[in-house]
């Protein structure tokens, strides 16, 4: 068993918590809030919680888990205090900033990022077994230490996800086009629909949604914060991929337009045929 250190204790972290305390970790939870703290002991999300940073001292693996544009800050803020050897670890949803700004300030450092997510934060919606057969990416660069490297990826196999490894710009550059382009899409989507200026058929749109508009509608009602933390670190990626999107929708309104109905169902057979791809149960 190892001693880890969760440092910010939200749905990733104190789900993290869940599943290593279950595995018999000791797991020392660190949050902003001493009301979290206490919150996720008594979950069951660590064995031993507090507010002070100084916890991290005696950890083998730390996992940082506060919000993107904290997480450089939360390096800096731990490192007086964790010891020689410690492996520290991050679950950010962006790398490729934040993975040489670690690494140059602690050395046993290796970026990761579990590919699950709900549309709530928080400690109060972790969930045990949420990284389950996600895929769970780990970013090494030339600097990593590959000891380092390998007891993060036998932490994260542990938890059932399916781990994957890639360079924090190719790892930035994929998740624009599968997670970060896809909130951008559905909250215009939604906005879109917003945009009905007559009451009634907005009213009866909303009535009459059902599956097909909740599957793509997801992503765009979560949390605010997040994807605005996604757009703003892994900006130059979004806007390439939101512009090839653009490029794509005006294509698709101009087959409509034109009445090109074999062009559309082109277009409509090749995304039938891509989409397995992407979608492992499909
Ligand atoms: P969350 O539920 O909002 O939890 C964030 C935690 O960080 C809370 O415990 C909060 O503490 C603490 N915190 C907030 N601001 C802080 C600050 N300025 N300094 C120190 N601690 C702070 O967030 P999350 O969804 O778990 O996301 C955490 C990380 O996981 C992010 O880096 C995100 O990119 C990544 N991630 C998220 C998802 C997702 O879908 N949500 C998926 C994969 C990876 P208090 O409760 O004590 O205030």
């Amino acid at each position: 068993m190892e001693r880890i250190a969760i440092v910010g204790l939200g749905l990733i972290g104190g789900s993290l918590g869940l599943d290593l305390t279950r595995q018999g970790h000791p797991v020392v939870g660190i949050a902003r809030r001493v009301e979290t703290a206490k919150a996720a002991l008594a979950m069951g999300a660590a064995t031993e919680a507090g507010t002070d940073l100084a916890l991290v001292a005696g950890a083998e693996v730390v996992f940082i888990c506060t919000p993107i544009d904290a997480v450089v800050a939360t390096a800096e803020a731990i490192a007086p205090y964790l010891s020689a050897g410690a492996v520290v670890t991050d679950v950010a949803s962006v790398k490729g900033e934040l993975v040489p700004a670690i690494e140059a300030m602690w050395p046993d450092f290796v970026g990761g990022h579990p590919m699950a997510g709900k549309a709530e934060a928080g400690l109060a919606v972790a969930e045990m077994g949420l990284f389950q057969d996600r895929p769970y990416v780990l970013t090494p660069t030339a600097a990593t230490n590959s000891a380092a490297l390998e007891r993060v990826r036998a932490i994260a196999a542990s938890l059932g996800a399916n781990l994957c490894q890639c360079h924090p710009d190719q790892h930035d550059r994929a998740v624009a086009w599968i997670s970060h382009l896809p909130v951008m899409v559905s909250s215009s989507l939604i906005l879109a629909c917003q945009g009905e200026a007559d009451p009634a058929i907005l009213a009866l749109a909303q009535t009459l949604a059902s599956s097909g508009f909740q599957d793509t509608s997801r992503v765009g009602g979560g949390v605010p914060e997040l994807g605005t933390l996604m757009a703003r670190h892994n900006r130059a990626a979004l806007l390439d991929a939101l512009t090839q999107y653009q490029q794509q929708l005006e294509w698709i309104r101009n087959a409509i337009a034109n009445e090109d109905w074999d062009a559309l169902h082109d277009a409509l057979s090749q995304s039938q045929t891509a989409r397995p791809a992407y979608i492992k149960s499909a």
